[in-house]
């Protein structure tokens, strides 16, 4: 695992916890028996009863308008320019998917129940994967847990997270209560085993954002295809693909990637398999000029592509400034 790979499994695995662990820690909830949200343990409430007209304005600003832009603005900038990063990157949603998409292959071969053309047991780079059904307990495993899980930290971002851990701990939680997490458990249950992608690609209305905002803007942060130098995958079983959690083709132009994740996955496969033969690595993070070959290049368009987008082998150790900023996300 590379240096990104690492920060990336950070990332996730804080975000993870911070989703669980923000209503318990009163970071932020929505307590709907008090009527209003709750921030930093603070009551965020725009009761304006008994206000003069001057004050409730301000508090409309500060309070509501001014968050909410932020959030909104900082959404819209990272996306513009780094694509679906936060998905990749951060999503508790996609730490799911990528847990169990391990799993379902260490069980049947496979990432996905769908997924027709299973990945190959041994990868180019040596690694082995032998499906075993011993692992289909895993599965079950995961699947059941993360789904009831995420349903009792759904319900405490809206009831006192107190009560909620409270009665499940006592194991009296009330009827309510228990309806309301038999009924999401069994939903997420189902969702992660069998649309756990089809969510990622079409049901998740901040992805679809980020997708949206990323390909309006053909200079964004993007995985790059040197194809002027791609003489590596005629003796590779293409890693990238079969590394793929959302399943796609990393070395397709842009509009074929519109739900990547920019989760690098891909590239962390393609350097897996070339750098330790000496050979180039064809896939790598490229933005601005460089990227206009793989965003606009469609319709018969060939954009020129500057000659130093991608980093040869020999520069591997003593890569430029340049280099180490496109490897972990930013653009140079
Ligand atoms: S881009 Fe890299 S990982 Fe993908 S097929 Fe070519 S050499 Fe293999
Ligand atoms: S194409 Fe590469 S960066 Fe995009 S989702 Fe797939 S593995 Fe991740």
């Amino acid at each position: 695992m590379n240096a990104p790979m690492r920060l990336r499994f950070l990332a996730r695995a804080a975000f993870f916890a911070l989703f669980v662990l923000a209503p318990p820690l009163d970071l932020f909830r929505l307590d709907l028996t008090r009527g209003h949200f709750l921030l930093f343990g603070l009551d965020w409430t725009l009761d304006l009863r008994g206000v003069a007209p001057a004050e409730a304005a301000l508090h409309l600003v500060v309070r509501a308008f001014l968050p909410i832009a932020l959030v909104i603005g900082t959404g819209v900038w990272v996306a513009w320019r780094y694509g679906r990063v936060y998905c990749g990157w951060l999503c508790p949603h996609f730490s799911v998917v990528e847990v169990i998409n391990g799993l379902m292959r260490r069980a049947s071969g496979r990432v996905s129940l769908w997924q027709r053309q299973p990945p190959p047991e041994v990868q180019a780079d040596g690694t082995r994967i032998h499906p075993h059904p011993v692992y289909w307990g895993a599965v079950v495993l995961a699947v059941l847990g993360f789904a009831f899980l995420w349903a009792v930290t759904l319900l405490s971002y809206l009831l006192p997270p107190a009560e909620v851990w409270g009665n499940l701990l006592a194991g009296r939680p009330t009827r309510n209560q228990a309806l309301f997490l038999g009924v999401a458990t069994g939903l997420f249950a189902i969702e992660f085993t069998l649309a756990r992608h089809l969510f990622c690609r079409y049901g998740c209305a901040v992805g679809l954002f980020q997708s949206l905002l990323w390909m309006a803007n053909p200079r964004a942060l993007v995985v790059g295809f040197d194809r002027r130098h791609a003489e590596p995958c005629l003796q590779c079983d293409r890693s990238c693909e079969h590394a793929c959690p959302m399943l796609l083709k990393p070395r397709r132009i842009k509009r074929h990637r519109f739900t990547c994740t920019q989760c690098q996955r891909c590239v962390q496969a393609c350097r897996d398999v070339n750098l330790p033969r000496g050979r180039h690595v064809p896939l790598q993070m490229v933005s601005g000029a460089c990227a206009l070959d793989v965003s606009e290049r469609d319709f018969g368009r060939r954009p020129e592509v500057p000659d130093d987008c991608y980093r040869r082998p020999h520069e591997g150790r003593s890569r430029s400034a340049r280099g180490r900023l496109l490897e972990v996300g930013e653009e140079g």
